[in-house]
C-alpha cells in the first residue's frame, strides 16, 4: 500500500515516512523547501525494503498539489494513505497580526489538506478503501495566545477531518485526527527557553515529546485494523489537554 506524506522530510514528518515504512507502507514523499534532507529520508526509507520516492510541491498551492499527485500516481500507483502533515508558524499577537500572517498559515495548515484530501479521495472512493490523517494541535482544541492563525488552521482541520470521515464512512475511507502537545522539531526549537519551561509545566508527563511518538498514533490510524474508527482526533501530548 502507498502512504503520501506531505511535508515529509523534516521533524514530525520524517517520523512518520519511516515509521510508515517499518510497516510496510511504500512512502510517497513531499517536501518543499528540503530537498537533501528528502533525499536522505528517502535511501532510508528504501534501506527498510520499501518504495520511496520524492515529490517535490508547494501544497498551500492547488496546481503544484495536482501535478504532484500525477506524478505520484504515474510513478507509484494510487494512494491508500495520505497524511496531511505539511505546516508552519507564524506567531505574533492578533494586534500585530498582518493579512499575510494569517493567510500564509491558513493556506498552508488547511487550504492543502482539503487540497490534497480532495486529490486523493478520488482513487479511493473508486477503490472503496483509504486512510486520511490529518496532523492537528492541542492548540487548535486550546487556543493559544499569540497563535491565533495557528490555532483557527488547526481547529478548522478537525472540523474538516470529521467532515472527511461522515462524507466518506460508507465507502471503507476513515479521516482521523492526531493532536500533538509540544513535540521536540525545529518548530519548537525556535521558542525562548522561558517559554519552553512554562510549557514544561503544563505538561502532566513532564517531558516534550518525540516525533516518533507521534508517528506511532499515525501508523495505528494508517492500518487495515482501524477501519472502525473515524473522525476522532487523537491528542498526543503527555496529558496536556485532558478533560
Ligand atoms: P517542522 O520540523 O518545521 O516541519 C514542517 C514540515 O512542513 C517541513 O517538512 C516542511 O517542508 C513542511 N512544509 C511547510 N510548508 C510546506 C508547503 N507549503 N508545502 C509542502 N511542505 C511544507 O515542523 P514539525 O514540528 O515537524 O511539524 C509537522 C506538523 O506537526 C505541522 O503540521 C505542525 O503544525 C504539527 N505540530 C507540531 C507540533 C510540535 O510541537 N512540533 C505540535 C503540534 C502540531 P520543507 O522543509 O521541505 O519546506
Amino acid at each position: 500500500m502507498l502512504a503520501v506524506i506531505t511535508g515529509g522530510a523534516k521533524g514530525i514528518g520524517r517520523a512518520i515516512t519511516l515509521e510508515l515504512a517499518r510497516n510496510g507502507f511504500d512512502v510517497a514523499i513531499n517536501y518543499n523547501r528540503s530537498e537533501d534532507s528528502a533525499k536522505a529520508l528517502r535511501d532510508e526509507a528504501v534501506a527498510l525494503g520499501v518504495k520511496a520516492e520524492i515529490f517535490r510541491a508547494d501544497v498551500s498551492i492547488q496546481d503544484e498539489a495536482t501535478k504532484m499527485f500525477a506524478e505520484i500516481k504515474s510513478s507509484m500507483g494510487v494512494v491508500s494513505v495520505l497524511v496531511n502533515n505539511a505546516g508552519i508558524t507564524r506567531d505574533t499577537l492578533i494586534m500585530r497580526m498582518k493579512a499575510e500572517d494569517w493567510q500564509s498559515v491558513i493556506n498552508t495548515n488547511l487550504s492543502a489538506a482539503f487540497y490534497c484530501t480532495q486529490l486523493a479521495l478520488k482513487d479511493m472512493a473508486k477503490a472503496r478503501y483509504g486512510r486520511i490523517i490529518c496532523i492537528s494541535s492541542v492548540v487548535g482544541l486550546t487556543g493559544n495566545a499569540g497563535q491565533a492563525n495557528y490555532a483557527a488552521s488547526k481547529a478548522g482541520i478537525i472540523g474538516f477531518t470529521k467532515s472527511v470521515a461522515r462524507e466518506y464512512a460508507s465507502r471503507g475511507i476513515t479521516a482521523n485526527a492526531i493532536a500533538p502537545g509540544f513535540i521536540d522539531t525545529s518548530m519548537t526549537d525556535v521558542l525562548k527557553p522561558e517559554m519552553k519551561d512554562a510549557i514544561l509545566k503544563s505538561i502532566p508527563a513532564g517531558r516534550i515529546g518525540n516525533p516518533e511518538e507521534v508517528a506511532k498514533a499515525v501508523a495505528f490510524f494508517a492500518k487495515e485494523d482501524s477501519a472502525y474508527i473515524t473522525g476522532q482526533v487523537l491528542a498526543v501530548d503527555g496529558g496536556m489537554t485532558m478533560v
